[in-house]
């Protein structure tokens, strides 16, 4: 564990690292990795290493193109997927303008802005997410490598050497795994990890991935974090778990409520709830996201909470006695293939403005709300997620919370991108149309 550049230029003689990968996100969370060797290392901590930022997706402005990335030496570990002998490190970057001032359009920089906020008002934020995933014969289809559901043990789960080998993976990396399993669909699977503090789980989700990827490679299969790839069966989400945390204590937790929550954790919850639809672009930004947002799949569709129903947008899990720092809400609608470091930001930025504003909480629904009516929905004061990318981009488009948490460029960079894709997908003629309307028409 490396506090600063002496510790990394340390670590890297003693054991022989022979390059240091630099990581970096651009706008719609694809990684972005250059390897430089030792003897770049020590000047990379001050002049940082430069790249072309106009040609990564996002950083677009031309005036902007010659872009610096300094390596956070807190980051530093040893890649796991990587030989053993003259091994590989990486560390995470933050993006910089050729004067070294924070680049206003890199993912990590505004997640920490967030997170400065929250700190200033004595906030940790607390972060453990859920990535589901599919493990595919290879990535042109969608052929799986076993017909297993929820839990299903072996034969039924054929995934359980890769997810073993991703376990061991990812804990020589130093994250911490709680549990997995077999999920709901075929081949599909979940790692769970341990939650962790907001701005090191968006690095760790980002190595998750990354990790998942090559154990499916290693073994020969494809593995997927696309949001909904077959048809008629449950999709791949990215649960978050969070929590707030104020002089080293559970801010969500009060032992007085009812519920055992906070008055900031309602507020908390109201503001997700209020501004669900305006960050859905964000949490999921594909035309393929809105897929899995479909009654039927424990997927959420409707603007809600509740504590134990999981067809609503935000469950709480009960209150176990003497556990008070798990303490937490679920957002249930984030998919993982979001870019996390904005994932994570725009939730925190919700949740705050809920706090900052007082905002009321409305009553918990606990029925299945897949099964209300327009009327019911009507009576309980119940609105939709975006039902596709083109709604999500327009809410996006018009918030002014989202302006104020991406920032300007940012903000007009996505909705600009994700009408664009929303046009390409419109225009496009699909199988689909073929085989409904080809023979009749
Ligand atoms: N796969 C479901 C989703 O899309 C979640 C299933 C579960 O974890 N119970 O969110
Ligand atoms: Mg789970
Ligand atoms: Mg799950
Ligand atoms: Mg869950």
């Amino acid at each position: 564990n490396c506090k600063n550049a002496d510790d990394v230029l340390k670590a890297v003689r003693d054991y022989n690292v022979s390059f240091i990968q630099y990581w970096f996100m651009d706008v719609l969370g694809t990684l972005k990795s250059f390897q430089i060797t030792p003897n770049e290392l020590e000047a990379s901590f001050e002049e940082g290493m430069g790249f072309d930022g106009s040609s990564i997706l996002g950083f677009t402005r031309i005036e902007e193109s010659d872009m610096v990335a300094i390596p956070d030496p807190t980051t530093f570990q040893m890649v796991s997927w990587r030989p053993t002998e003259r091994p590989v490190a990486r560390m995470f970057c933050d993006i910089k303008t050729p004067d070294l001032q924070p680049y206003e359009n890199d993912p990590r920089y505004i997640f920490k802005k967030v997170l400065a906020k929250a700190s200033e008002k004595g906030y940790t934020f607390y972060v453990g997410p859920e990535l589901e995933f599919f493990l595919f014969a290879d990535s042109k289809g969608t052929q799986p490598l076993d017909a297993g559901g929820y839990f299903d043990a072996p034969p039924l789960d054929m995934g359980n050497d890769i997810r073993r080998d991703i376990i061991f993976s990812l804990e020589r990396m130093g994250i911490q795994v709680e549990y997995s399993h077999h999920e709901v669909a075929p081949s599909q699977h979940e790692i769970d990890l341990r939650y962790n503090e907001g701005l090191l789980m968006a690095d760790i989700a980002t190595t998750y991935k990354v990790v998942v990827k090559e154990a499916a490679r290693k073994h020969g299969c494809y593995a997927t974090f696309m949001p909904k790839p077959i048809f008629g069966q449950n999709g791949s989400g990215m649960h978050v778990h969070q929590s707030l945390f104020k002089n080293g204590r559970n801010a969500f937790f009060d032992p007085k409520d009812p519920n055992s929550l906070s008055k900031e954790c309602k507020s908390y919850i109201a503001g997700l709830l209020k501004h669900a639809k305006e960050f859905c672009c964000v949490t999921n930004q594909w035309v393929n996201s809105y897929k899995r947002l479909v009654p039927g799949y424990e997927a959420p569709v409707y603007i809600a909470w509740a504590q134990r129903n999981r067809s609503a947008l935000i469950r709480v899990p009960m209150y176990k006695p003497g556990k008070e720092n798990a303490t937490r809400i679920e957002l249930r609608s984030p998919d993982p293939a979001a870019n996390p470091y904005l994932c994570f930001a725009v939730q925190l930025a919700a949740g705050l403005k809920g706090i900052e504003e007082n905002y009321e909480l409305q009553p918990a629904v606990e029925d299945n709300i897949f099964k209300f009516n327009e009327k019911d929905m009507d009576t309980h004061g119940i609105d939709a997620l975006p039902g596709s990318l083109y709604e999500a981009a327009k809410e996006l488009e018009a918030s002014e919370l989202m302006k104020e948490t991406l920032g300007e460029s940012l903000h007009a960079n996505l909705v600009k991108n994700k009408l664009a894709e929303w046009d390409e997908y419109r225009t496009h003629v699909s199988e689909f149309e073929i085989k409904k309307y080809l023979p009749t028409l």
